[in-house]
């Protein structure tokens, strides 16, 4: 077992220290329901790739908290989203992530999300979110103005320090109080929806998805 240290490049942008064990996670760790939910947003085209956006990488990950009481959580692996169905050897553990230090542990035969280190400072804010979503919605992040989506501004790189810290002040600021979902507006149609479960936090995506539909029609794909 052999423990890398690489820096976590995506899009072209350098992120955290990633300190990764290439080991298969543990057969006890049960990722049926959180596939599930993961395939279910990969059809709605949340998460996927698109030839036109996104330098055509993959986009979107999704993560559940380990158990309840840990920092621990399990999330999809880097450049996975374009796979239609992901298999247990896509999912990677985070071990520990230190946002401060921009650092990383994982655990997997895949290294994590580059945006693992926001999903870290969402799950570190609030002991009973359980289950984080980064999705992909130009209609959602075209809109988050007007539908008075909590945001982090444009001049935060997603996956960086300085996000980690920005999605920490929305907590600090009461922002989050009502609502699990924010926009990255530095990180173009970058949403983050979380939640107690997975079915929280999807269908509050979804439940904003539609109001965005009715309220504010504009195209945007
Ligand atoms: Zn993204």
């Amino acid at each position: 077992m052999s423990i890398q240290t690489i820096m976590q490049e995506q899009e072209g942008v350098i992120k955290y220290q990633l300190h990764h064990q290439h080991h298969p996670l543990g057969a006890e760790i049960d990722l049926l329901e959180i596939n599930a939910w993961r395939s279910i947003l990969f059809q709605l085209k949340l998460i996927g790739q698109r030839t036109d956006k996104y330098g055509g990488l993959g986009f979107g990950n999704i993560s559940r908290r380990l158990v309840p009481s840990s920092n621990q959580f399990v999330i999809s692996g880097s450049q996975t989203g374009q796979l239609a169905e992901l298999n247990p050897e896509h999912y990677v553990l985070i071990q520990r992530a230190e946002p401060d230090t921009n650092s990383i542990y994982s655990r997997g035969l895949y290294p994590p999300s580059s945006e693992a280190l926001t999903h870290a400072s969402v799950y570190q804010q609030d002991a009973d979110i359980q289950a984080v979503i980064h999705v992909h919605s130009p209609e959602l992040w075209h809109n988050t103005l007007p539908l008075k989506i909590p945001y982090t501004h444009a001049n935060i790189a997603y996956g960086t320090t300085d996000m980690a810290q920005a999605v920490a002040n929305l907590f600090i600021s009461r922002q989050l109080n009502d609502v699990g979902l924010f926009s990255m507006l530095g990180h173009e149609d970058g949403i983050v929806a979380f939640g107690p479960t997975f079915a929280e936090a999807s269908t509050l995506l979804i439940k904003t998805l539609i109001k965005s539909r009715i309220e504010y029609p504009y195209p945007y794909r």
